[in-house]
């Protein structure tokens, strides 16, 4: 069964997936269809730039219903399960290059994280408050810090 796309490049499934909890992947696609808009903007706005300087991009986590943010620890309050955020990699390439051309890139972004083997990046204005928006931190698995 062919997937809608939700950009040139990323598709609905790429966004609503998890590999490490396949049970809930069905339940988690389900409750991201309302979604939809919000995904096509992270998509366009975030993760297409950033293939295009890098190559492809792979999504490891974007959307998170409840049960799923739950069962990877992720906090209520996530961006993940409003649908405005996206963990990737960009396989062969240096996390640290790609997060540091996401700061200096004027993307509208909502929050860039370097985390330990991945980047979290969020959408920004009008989705994320406008004093928190282009916020760029490190997180070594325990704290977090301001890059
Ligand atoms: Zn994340």
């Amino acid at each position: 069964m062919k997937t809608p796309m939700l950009s040139e490049h990323f598709s609905f499934d790429e966004l609503t997936g998890c590999d490490k909890h396949p049970a809930l992947a069905d339940k988690n696609r389900l409750e991201a269809s309302v979604f939809t808009f919000k995904l096509s903007e992270l998509c366009h706005k975030l993760l297409e730039p950033v293939r295009a300087q890098f190559g492809p991009v792979v999504v490891t986590s974007g959307y998170r219903c409840p049960a799923l943010n739950a069962a990877v620890g992720g906090v209520e309050t996530s961006q993940h399960a409003a649908a405005e955020a996206a963990d990737f990699i960009v396989p062969g390439r240096d996390l640290v290059d790609v997060f540091e051309w996401i700061r200096g890139a004027g993307l509208d972004f909502g929050q860039v994280i370097l985390e330990p083997g991945w980047i979290h990046v969020s959408l920004g204005e009008p989705y994320r408050e406008a004093g928190k928006c282009g916020q760029a931190l490190i997180y070594n698995g325990k704290n977090y810090r301001n890059a």
